[in-house]
């Protein structure tokens, strides 16, 4: 089958072919049918510091899908061949204390699908069938593909209540417009989305937030008090850019009492003023990618009670023009690309 993979430890990916993998007797064969690329298949290609300490070479890289049922183990239930399906990317243990408390986005254990076991950008998938979802019919192919980083902003806007709140949220990513959509979604008063990228701003406004501001430009503050009339300062934060400045920023634009989850990773070690959490009782934190499976029936139920996320998909390209799908994440004027694997 065809495959992309990282062949070899330097920056690029590959197409090759590699031999269909064989499901074990828990586990589902999946055809592919679309994959998209993840912020965490460029560092895969760019081979940053994380990616040379994490992924060993060669692995079929990917882990947004979805695809159809193609073959299963002998113990597998409740799947039939051809069902619709996208999956959890995070394989965990099982046996540890929060795997076994039912806690399964807290095993310390976990391995990620397209970087430490092979992964979707292939024709076919092998994936645990506990961690296989299936699909509702009236979720197109587009929508399920992206499944997985819509789980991250679900499970970081759905953290703390956002009714009636005013939100900020920094990092206008796939993910940060896509948690700025939820929240709107789900009744918060104000939603105020930052980025430095007016690309990425302006897919913000097409989503419905209340305000986009370049932060290179524009002060946050002076918008939320003169435009906005807020007075006191947000009521939660959604970090969604990994970026200390804009971390420290929403440290200090929140109320007393504000809640901040924190998804966006950090290049490196962060400076904030703990004196500002400690004496306005801030709550921080830590969210790492999706319940299983509470956050993947929430995203069936969003969709279901009429989100739209059309606009976040912005490139598609067949398998053999993947580079060009690369280069549109890498060139920053992308939304989520998806990389078709039918024909
Ligand atoms: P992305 O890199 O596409 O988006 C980040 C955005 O932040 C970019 O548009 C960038 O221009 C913007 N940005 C940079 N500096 C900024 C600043 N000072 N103020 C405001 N915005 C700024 O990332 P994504 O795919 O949308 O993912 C969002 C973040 O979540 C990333 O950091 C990613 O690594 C992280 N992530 C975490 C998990 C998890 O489980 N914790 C899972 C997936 C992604
Ligand atoms: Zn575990």
């Amino acid at each position: 089958m065809h495959a992309l993979s990282k062949l070899k430890p330097e920056p690029g990916i590959w197409l090759t072919t590699t031999d269909v993998p064989v499901p074990g007797p828990n586990d589902l064969l999946i055809r592919v049918k679309k994959s998209s690329i993840c912020g965490t298949d460029v560092h895969i290609y760019a081979w940053d510091d994380w990616a040379r300490r994490t992924v060993p070479t060669p692995m079929v890289v990917g882990h947004e899908y979805v695809g159809v049922v193609a073959g299963m183990g002998s113990e597998v239930r409740g799947f039939a061949l051809g069902d619709r399906v996208s999956g959890e990317g995070h394989i965990t243990c099982g046996h540890c204390r929060n795997c076994r408390a039912g806690r399964r986005h807290l095993c310390r254990n976990t391995l990620g699908v397209g970087v430490q076991r092979p992964g979707s950008f292939a024709e076919y998938l092998v994936l645990p069938a506990f961690n296989a979802f299936k699909i509702p019919d009236e979720i197109s192919d587009d929508l399920a593909a992206i499944f997985d980083p819509f789980g991250n902003a679900v499970h970081t806007a759905l953290k703390f209540d956002l009714v009636g709140e005013d939100v900020l949220i920094t990092g206008a990513g796939p993910i940060g417009v896509m948690a700025a959509a939820v929240a709107k979604h789900v009744g918060a008063r104000n939603v105020v989305i930052t980025d430095v990228n007016d690309y990425r701003l302006d897919l913000a406004r097409e989503m419905g937030v209340t305000r986009a501001v370049n932060v290179a430009r524009e002060d946050l503050w002076a918008v939320a008090q003169d435009e906005l009339g807020m007075t006191e300062g947000f009521d939660v934060g959604l970090e969604m850019s990994g970026s200390g400045a804009a971390f420290a920023q929403m440290v200090d634009r929140m109320n007393h009492g504000g809640k901040i989850a924190l998804l966006g990773i950090p290049a490196g070690r962060v400076d904030i003023n703990w004196d500002s959490v400690i004496f306005k009782m801030l709550t921080v934190q830590g969210i790492y990618g999706r319940e299983m499976f509470e956050t993947w029936y929430k995203m069936v139920a969003l969709i279901q009670s009429g989100l739209d996320l059309t606009p976040i998909i912005t490139h598609h390209f067949g398998i053999a023009d993947f580079q060009q799908g690369f280069d549109a994440m890498l060139g920053g004027k992308s939304g989520k690309v998806i990389l078709d694997w039918e024909g």
